[in-house]
Formats: structure tokens, sequence, C-alpha cells
């Protein structure tokens, strides 16, 4: 499939994935991939337990798109989806409690175009029909985005949710053909992969639950905490790194007898 569908300034869009988690209406699919397919964007992945997503519904809502529908990456969990991207925001039609930075569509496309513009994998994550993400989904962003809509009916279609954050993603690519690209990027943007991350923080999680800290059967709310404060932290993956290497290697100490 031809990608980006016109010219090199849109280039930078083939690095961005739009997630939908766990669409109820298949239909839903089709839209968001005409949605995407109009601005430019082909990179569509669905968490799904139920496999195959090209259903007629789909196809037919798909239009012209069926070309991104049919190349959809189905995966079994959200961490499977993630495992390769390493800038990740969650929409959500309410203000949820969680402390992530919390943005409008054009200020959020701001935050992910630097790492768009050098190369970096990026993702727009999307909920379901009738309960959005959850919290759990929601911890595994780096920032949250929130469409200002009507406070009394803030709720839109999911697949019109997926058009606003396509067409502002459009827009930053465009803003960004007028600059010069990453000749001067900073390191400290280069995210660690998702997978990097959760290897991290489950290395983390084991450690405490082998010390007793946590019990085996804990409810994840400490780690909830825990996982806030390294997202406020904002790692690049070269501090990640130092933070895992420090901690494994007290752990290792201890283990060998140091004191
Ligand atoms: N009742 C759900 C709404 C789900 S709508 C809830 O309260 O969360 C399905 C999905 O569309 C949402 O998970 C989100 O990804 C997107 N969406 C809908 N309205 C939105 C809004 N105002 N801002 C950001 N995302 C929105």
């Amino acid at each position: 499939m031809s990608d980006n569908y016109g010219s090199e300034k849109y280039e930078c869009l083939n690095n961005m994935v739009i997630i939908l988690v766990d669409p109820s209406h298949y239909g839903n699919i089709g839209s968001a991939s005409r949605a995407m397919k109009t601005m430019g964007l082909s990179k569509l992945r669905i968490v799904s337990s139920n496999g195959s997503i090209i259903t007629d519904e789909a196809l037919a809502l798909s239009k012209g798109a069926a070309d991104v529908l049919k190349s959809a990456e189905v995966f079994s969990t959200l961490d499977e989806a993630l495992a390769d991207v390493t800038f990740v925001a969650g929409t959500s039609a309410r203000h949820r409690s969680i402390e992530l930075p919390l943005y409008q569509p054009r200020e959020a496309v701001e935050k992910i175009r630097p790492h768009l513009m050098n190369g970096m994998k990026c993702a727009i994550m999307f909920g379901r029909e009738r309960t959005g993400l959850t919290n759990e989904e929601l911890q595994r962003c780096d920032i949250h985005i929130n469409i200002d809509a009507n406070p009394e009916y803030s709720s839109l279609n999911l697949a019109m949710s997926v058009q606003v954050l396509s067409y502002e993603l459009r827009q930053a690519c465009l803003r960004s053909a007028t600059q010069e690209p990453s000749a001067d990027f900073d390191e400290g943007l280069r995210k660690p992969k998702h997978s990097d991350l959760e290897q991290f923080y489950s290395f983390i999680e084991k450690n405490l639950c082998d010390c007793g800290f946590l019990k085996k059967n804990h409810n994840g709310s400490v780690m909830g905490q825990i996982r806030r404060v390294y997202a406020k932290a904002d790692m690049s993956a070269h501090e990640l790194r130092i933070i895992y290497g420090t901690l494994a290697s007290m752990l290792k100490h201890r283990k060998d007898g140091g004191e």
C-alpha cells in the first residue's frame, strides 16, 4: 500500500499509529479507517480478542479506505500493540483523575510532533464506545488528550474523535514542513520503547513483591502511583537505562552478600 498519500511533507505521518482499544462496533473501525486515510494516516492497530475485524459493515463504512482497514494489525493485548511505540497519547471524553498532562488536540500534536519528525513511532489510542479507556490503560500514556466539547454532552463518536486527531496531526506535519528537521535533535527526547518501560515496571513490581513491600495479590494502586512518578520524570531511553541499571546493580550487590 502506498503510504502518506501525498507529498513528502506528510511523510512523518508514516510513524504515527492509531490504536482502537476493544471497539465493539465494527462499523466504527471502518469509519476510523476512512477518517485516517482522508488525512494521510495509514497505520491502524486494533486491540481485540475477537480476531478478525474485517466485516461487511466495517468494509462498507471504510468506503475508499479499505486498504487501511485490511492492513490493520490486530493484537490481543494493549502492551503488544504498544511494544515498539515510544510516545503514547490516550484520549478521553472525561477529565480523569490520573495526574498526567492533559492537552487539547492542537497542543497534544505539538508534543507528539518532535518525536514523529525524528523517526520515532508514536501512537494515539482511543477507547471503547461505551466505557472509554480504563485507568490502567491511561496509565500507559505519556499524555492525555481531551477534545473540548459541550460539557453536557462531551462524548464524540469514536471515528469522529479519530478524525479530529488525524486532522490535527496532518496540520502539525504541515507546520513542520516549514521548519528545519532533526539536525539538532535533543537526545533527551529519545524516549524508551513501551516494551522497555513495561519490562522496567515488571522488574520493580516483582522485586517489591519479593521483598514483601507489595502483597502478591495487590490491587495495583501503589504500582499506579509508582508509574505516575516515573511518567512525570518523562525519562529518555538513556535515563531509563541508568535508573534500571542502578536498581539492578544494587539488587545484585545485596544478593551477592554485599552490605
Ligand atoms: N463513555 C465513554 C466515552 C467513550 S467514546 C467515556 O466516558 O469515556 C469512545 C472513545 O472516543 C473514547 O474512549 C475516546 O477515545 C474518544 N472520545 C470521545 N469523545 C472524546 C472527547 N471529548 N475527547 C477525547 N476523546 C474522546
